[in-house]
């Protein structure tokens, strides 16, 4: 084995991977699959799984394909496939020259159905589906036979080839593995290989009116395909007996690798939902807008929300890979995405909710250019202009007019320096007739430029804009999606009911910094003291919409 970089903490998954290896097992290759179904955007759970079973591949240059597990047509579609795929892209990953898809084994796989038949070990069966709910039983109920599973092998493949050929209608038959209805594993009891759908696959179009079944076509894909190490969640564990069963009964091509199963817990982030059939019913109910609705906890959600690949994989890389079941931080990932951003984000200032000052002692008709880095600890990133004039805006919130404790901001008699400027004092507070402040007066220090006052104290730093150098911008800061830290944990409550009512605060009007004018979609920043910004696609030419991306420190660990 090459010696690589390590990006995978260690994993019992590589344990066994660098094992095979080192014993020559496979030939000493290595292949890995991510294969999802297409039915849903890809979610940060997937992010872990891509990350892991690429990773591996990567680590131990083998292969990783990506293949869509596309048995479902009514659930699928190709804005899925579309999106899965600038997912993985995105996250930086590359499958080699195409994309997999299992029904470009469907041909095979009927073939493998046929040969079932033929060996006595699957039947067409007739009864219609509460009657086969009926019959298999329950986890305290051992399963019955069906009075089809008898059928002359005969009468199966002439039965068989007319569902193909289309002669019944939607759940009139089925075909049916022969394998044992008194089995504890409920997967084992004559599970359902085939059903008849009339429907349209977005790959095989109308070739098929009889599609297989995804526990039949999962594993006979990976061995068709020569994976070695299938990699999965623990729920497929009890389907494992079974994909070993259809393994073992069909005559692979010649040569052909058996895949080993491994399974592994699947990623749970608190105050999260990780399940695509759940993540569609917000969409459908316009909960979120849409799929990639930056609350959204989706890959094309946390990507429009500013979130990077780096940061994503970073989390992926120390989330560990292990059988037992944990549920994960939130706040990891976020602190991923800061520890990120706070090395690669360029600075900016924004005032979101303005006030105005007006600074006594200086030229109402002059103006000066500050020069300011766009990144602290980075030269390269090179510097910024901020224009100083006789107004300014600074944040409501960092103006006490009766401050307490240890105020850090700025209050009446008071100074504060205006970040990469001069230093102000606040000499008078000016209130409408409904008591509220709307307007400061301070005077500023000339000799405070880039130097320490002289003979008195200064409260801290702020944020501040020009009033007639800014650029207006709409903001929107997020919270969590959900109030619960468990939204789906009671089986009695629909997590639905958990969703946070108060998941988006829009803000009309902040003020950027002029640098931002010509701001690109997707383009992040860091906003001095407010948090991590994205620009989001719903930017127009006349106003610049950013999401925040995530706090500057974790503010949720407090609220929780
Ligand atoms: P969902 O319940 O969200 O629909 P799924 O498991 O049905 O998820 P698939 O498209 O079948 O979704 O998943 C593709 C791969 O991603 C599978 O190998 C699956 O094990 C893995 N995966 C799905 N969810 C998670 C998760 N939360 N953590 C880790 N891996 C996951
Ligand atoms: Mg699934």
């Amino acid at each position: 084995m090459a010696e690589k970089t390590v990006v995978q903490a260690s994993n019992f998954v590589r344990n066994i991977i660098a094992k095979d290896v080192r014993k020559g097992n496979n030939d000493g290759q290595v292949v890995t699959r991510f294969p999802p179904e297409p039915n849903g955007y890809l979610h940060i759970g997937h992010a872990t799984s891509i990350c892991l079973n690429f990773g591996m591949a990567q680590e131990f240059e083998g292969q990783c394909n990506l293949r869509f597990d596309d048995t479902n047509p009514e659930k699928e579609s190709d804005e899925y496939i579309q999106s899965i795929k600038a997912d993985v892209e995105w996250l930086g990953f590359e499958w080699g020259a195409d994309a997999f898809y299992a029904s470009n084994y469907f041909e095979q796989l009927h073939g493998f159905a046929v040969e079932l038949i033929n060996k006595g070990l699957a039947y067409v069966c007739d009864l219609s589906p509460e009657q086969a709910r009926e019959y298999r039983g329950n986890l305290t109920q051992v399963g019955k036979d069906s009075p089809y599973r008898n059928r002359s092998i005969e009468d199966n493949l002439d039965l068989f080839a007319r569902m193909r050929a289309g002669e019944f209608a939607d759940g009139e038959r089925v075909l049916r593995a022969k394998i044992d209805n008194e089995s504890p594993n409920m997967n084992m009891r004559d599970p359902i290989i085939y059903r008849i759908r009339h429907i349209e696959h977005h790959q095989t179009g109308n070739t098929w009116c009889i599609y297989p079944m995804y526990d039949f076509t999962h594993g006979l894909s990976d061995a068709l395909e020569e994976v070695t190490h299938s990699i999965c969640t623990l729920e497929f564990e009890d389907h494992r007996p079974l994909y070993d069963w259809f393994i073992d009964n069909v005559t692979l091509p010649s040569g052909r690798r058996r895949p080993r199963q491994y399974e592994f817990a699947r990623l749970e982030l608190n105050y999260t939902i990780t399940s695509k059939r759940k993540l569609k019913q917000l969409v459908d109910s316009h909960t979120v807008t849409a799929w990639d609705d930056p609350r959204m906890p989706t890959i094309s959600g946390m990507r429009r929300r500013g979130y990077t690949p780096e940061a994503l994989r970073n989390f992926c890389a120390a989330t560990p890979v292990a059988r037992s079941k944990g549920i994960t931080d939130f706040g990891r990932l976020e602190s991923s995405v800061r520890d990120d951003l706070d090395s690669t984000a360029t600075r900016a200032m924004c005032v979101l909710h303005p006030l105005k000052v007006t600074i006594s002692n200086w030229d109402a008709d002059t103006t000066q250019t500050l020069t300011v880095a766009k990144h602290p600890k980075d030269d390269t990133m090179g510097e910024r202009e901020l224009t100083m004039s006789k107004q300014v805006f600074i944040d409501q919130a960092d103006f006490a007019e009766h401050p307490e404790g240890k105020w850090k901001r700025l209050a009446p008699q008071q100074s504060v320096r205006l970040r990469g400027g001069y230093i102000i004092t606040c000499e008078e507070v000016v209130k409408d007739s409904a008591g509220q402040v709307i307007e400061l007066v301070c005077s500023f220090d000339k000799q405070t430029l880039g130097k320490k006052p002289e003979g008195y104290k200064v409260n801290g730093v702020v944020h501040w804009v020009s009033a007639s150098h800014h650029e207006v911008v709409n903001v929107r800061l997020y919270d969590r999606l959900f109030s619960h830290a468990n939204p789906d944990g009671d089986k009695e409550v629909d997590f639905m009911t958990y969703v946070n009512s108060d998941n988006l605060r829009l803000i009309e009007g902040a003020m950027a910094e002029p640098s931002l004018a010509h701001a690109a979609d997707g383009e992040r920043f860091q906003f001095e003291r407010e948090g991590y910004f994205c620009v989001d696609k719903d930017s127009t030419k006349d106003r610049l919409v950013f999401n925040r991306t995530v706090t500057l420190r974790d503010s949720w660990a407090k609220k929780g």
